[in-house]
C-alpha cells in the first residue's frame, strides 16, 4: 500500500488567516483528529490524542450498539451497548489486519 498526501481538508487554513489546528493521524488505522479536543467534561483536563492509553485486555473494541433519541454528537442521545468484542475475539480478518499493520509500524520505527 502506497500512501497518498490527502487533499487540503476545507478545514485547513494558511497561517494568514484562521486558526491552525494541530491534527494527528492514527498509524494504525489513519484516523486524522485534533491533537487537543476540547475539555473532558467529567475530569476538566484538555483531552488529547493517545495511543497508550487503551485496555487492551477488557476494551470492547468491537460494539454493536443501539441509538436512541438523537444523533450519537447530541447530548440527549441513548447509547446502549448490546454486545461487544475484546481484542482477542475479534474476527480473524481484524486481528490479521492489526497484526500485519502493526509489525509494519514496527519495522519502521525499529529500524531509526
Ligand atoms: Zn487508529
Amino acid at each position: 500500500m502506497e500512501y497518498k498526501k490527502a487533499d487540503k481538508s476545507y478545514k485547513d487554513v494558511g497561517p494568514k488567516g484562521g486558526k491552525l489546528v494541530e491534527r494527528l493521524q492514527c498509524a494504525l488505522c489513519g484516523w486524522i483528529r485534533p491533537v487537543k479536543y476540547g475539555v473532558s467534561k467529567r475530569m476538566g483536563q484538555v483531552r488529547e490524542v493517545r495511543f497508550d492509553k487503551m485496555d487492551l485486555i477488557h476494551a470492547p473494541l468491537w460494539r454493536l450498539e443501539k441509538m436512541t433519541s438523537a444523533g450519537r454528537g447530541s447530548p440527549k442521545a441513548t447509547i446502549e451497548l448490546v454486545d461487544s468484542k475484546t481484542l482477542v475475539q475479534l474476527n480473524d480478518d481484524i486481528k490479521f489486519q492489526i497484526i500485519n499493520q502493526c509489525q509494519a509500524i514496527l519495522k519502521i520505527l525499529k529500524s531509526q
